[in-house]
């Protein structure tokens, strides 16, 4: 008999919360990572008495009660609301576009004008296939929504020109005609008190966890200790890329501690021009309303991805969903190996959809283990 019913490789959002809820069910599970920490890309930590978001800014946001209410049974969240910043050049807007932006490009006041104003610059396009996502976009927004906020920003975001990039990238571009700069629509929305390792440390408790540790320098010793896995890492990298690397674009953060109490006055601030080398600079203690002597910034930087630096977005475009393709179909063969999580299923997702699909699969796997 093995040890552990599960090896869960990855202690990430969707590892600890299949973690937890095998445990319930009386499951032995045994959780590793590679990294010094749990919590995958949504660790914080405590800087200057501020919980700082080690891998980007990550508000929880959902529209569905029941994912709500079960973050919620491990930490309280404040009352948070997203409204980012733009700042192109000297100029300062608010997003998601909206009246306050159109009010601030144009001088409009009312929905009927704004609509007006982008109407024309839209017909004045006359597009009617976008070939490329700069076509896409202008259809979409017109040229100086487009040339101010999407452009130098999807440039640095993708290293490359919008002209040369494809189409599908950007399906939508919301245009919201009321004075909302509430960024999400989602009904719940916030940020957990105490920071987002506490709720990865709750839902771990009683399971065993061990840090350093990369499932590939000691695959065959960790495959033994258990039953079945759960594999949360780059699917390509368990088979050993046998069909072609799957390609993700990285980012890179410098993280500053200011001797001043305010820097920038919100949490989030998009510099929209090309020039600026990063795309937003957070400030972490606007996520918590926080009042230290001190504040911590985090630039933000997009960066190309290589073997061996940390895979962010996955690159879905047609060619390497065609490769994920094979390697899915390869993994829905095996009998004890699971797939999960951003990098197992090569899928952006946000971290309620990422509780979601840990749930489902607790479901499925859990209850057909007791028939
Ligand atoms: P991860 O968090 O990546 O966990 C996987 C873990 O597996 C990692 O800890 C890794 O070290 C470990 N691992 C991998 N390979 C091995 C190996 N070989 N051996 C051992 N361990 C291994 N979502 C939102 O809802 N709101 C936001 O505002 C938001 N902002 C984001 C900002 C950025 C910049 C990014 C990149 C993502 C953002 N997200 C946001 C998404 C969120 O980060 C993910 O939903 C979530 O982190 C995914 O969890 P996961 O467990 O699938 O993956």
């Amino acid at each position: 008999m093995k040890k552990y019913d599960y090896l869960i490789v990855g202690a990430g959002l969707f590892g600890a919360v299949f973690a937890h809820e095998a445990t319930k069910k009386g499951k032995t599970c045994l959780v590793i990572d590679k990294r010094d920490h749990i919590g995958g890309n949504i660790y914080t930590e405590e800087v200057e008495g501020i919980q700082v978001h080690k891998y980007g800014a990550h508000i929880f946001h959902t529209s569905k009660k029941e994912i709500w209410d079960y973050v919620n049974q491990f930490t309280e969240f404040n009352h948070f609301v997203n409204s980012p910043i733009a700042v192109y050049k000297d100029e300062l807007y608010n997003l998601p576009f909206n009246m306050n932006t159109f009010h601030q490009l144009w001088g409009v006041r009312t929905p009927a004008e704004a609509k007006a104003k982008i109407q024309e610059q839209i017909s004045r396009m006359h597009i009617t296939h976008p070939k490329n996502l700069e076509e896409q976009a202008l259809a979409l927004v017109g040229q100086d929504v487009y040339e101010k906020l999407v452009e130098g920003y999807t440039r640095k975001q993708w290293g490359r020109e919008c002209k040369d990039l494809p189409s599908f990238i950007i399906k939508r571009l919301p245009l919201r005609y009321t004075y909302d700069n509430n960024y999400f629509k989602d009904p719940y929305q916030g940020i957990p008190k105490g920071g987002y390792t506490r709720i990865i440390k709750k839902l771990l408790e009683g399971v065993q966890v061990c840090l350093k540790t990369d499932f590939f320098a000691n695959r065959e010793e960790l495959t033994a200790q258990a039953d079945k896995i759960l594999f949360t890492g780059m699917i390509d990298e368990f088979y050993d890329y046998c069909y072609g690397e799957l390609e993700y674009r990285s980012l890179r953060f410098e993280t500053e501690v200011l001797d001043m109490g305010n820097y920038q006055g919100n949490a989030v601030v998009n510099y929209t021009d090309y020039e600026v080398p990063y795309t937003r600079i957070i400030e972490h203690k606007h996520f918590e309303f926080g009042t230290q002597p001190k504040t911590v910034i985090t630039r933000e930087y997009p960066a190309a991805w290589e073997k061996g630096k940390e895979p962010y977005y996955p690159i879905n475009d047609p060619k390497n969903d065609e490769l994920f393709d094979k390697y899915e179909r390869r993994a829905l063969e095996e009998k004890n190996v699971l797939f999960g999580g951003r990098l197992g299923m090569y899928r952006y997702m946000d971290m309620d959809k990422v509780i979601e699909e840990a749930l489902n699969m607790a479901e499925t796997e859990l209850t057909y283990e007791e028939v």
